[in-house]
């Protein structure tokens, strides 16, 4: 009977405040809860954690050591699928990035992705950027990996340095403009741990890499895998 209520209740909220699907703007139906089931079978998808020394890895090759690396689908500027990260983002529906990092996680589990690593880390907002969005939308999508798979959410990086917008820099640019953002203000408590550092898209990896290389260097003994909801093509 609760249920009869509850499922009454949701219709009555959706006639009141119909919801969209993040990508195509349609209306949703009461079983879907972010992206339409149309939008959701033709996702990118780019099966990156299918293969060994994928693309997402061969990234950071030669720069820091990395263990595993994959993202759920492919980014695009232009394509209607970018919207994903716009509304995670900007539109206040980081909800959206917890619930496509859970689904990606339980396919992650099928490939063993999660063997091993010991803490999920998000991508840190520095403080003045938090107050802003009031909300860390890589928080979600790291939770939807930890909670799937199990495994803790550790706030273990903080942004100690704010850094300028990254869209329009190039490939070095963007390197010098995320060295030294970040700190790890406990790094015993990371001593000996496979740590899955968790981003909303990874572009020319700068951000993911200067994380990388900070928990390398302020941590004895610390392995390091990435794992992200987009994979931009680079233009
Ligand atoms: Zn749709």
């Amino acid at each position: 009977m609760a249920g009869f209520f509850t499922k009454i209740t949701n219709d009555i909220a959706d006639l009141l405040f119909p919801r969209s699907c993040a990508v195509c703007d349609k209306p949703l139906a009461a079983h879907e809860s972010s992206i339409c089931t149309g939008c959701m079978l033709k996702l990118p998808e780019t099966r990156l954690h299918e293969h060994k020394f994928n693309v997402m890895e061969q990234l950071f090759a030669g720069k820091t050591p990395i263990e595993r690396a994959a993202g759920f689908f492919f980014y695009e500027r232009h394509n209607k699928y970018a919207r994903i990260l716009q509304s995670i983002k900007y539109e206040n529906r980081p909800q959206i990035g917890y619930e496509l990092a859970a689904l990606y996680a339980r396919k992650l589990l099928d490939y063993g992705f999660f063997s091993g690593i010991d803490a999920v880390i998000p991508i840190p907002l520095h403080r003045s950027k938090l107050a802003i969005r009031g909300y860390n939308q890589c928080e979600y999508i790291a939770r939807g990996f930890a909670d799937t798979a199990g495994i803790p959410m550790l706030k273990a990086v903080i942004a100690s340095r704010r850094h300028d917008t990254q869209t329009r820099k190039g490939i070095y640019e963007r390197y010098l403009n995320t060295r030294g953002i970040f700190s790890v203000p406990r790094p015993a408590d990371l001593e000996g741990q496979h740590v899955l550092v968790v981003d909303d898209v990874v572009t020319t990896g700068a951000t993911l890499l200067s994380c990388a290389e900070t928990l390398q260097s302020a941590v004895h003994d610390i392995k390091i895998s990435l794992a992200t909801l987009a994979v931009a093509r680079l233009e």
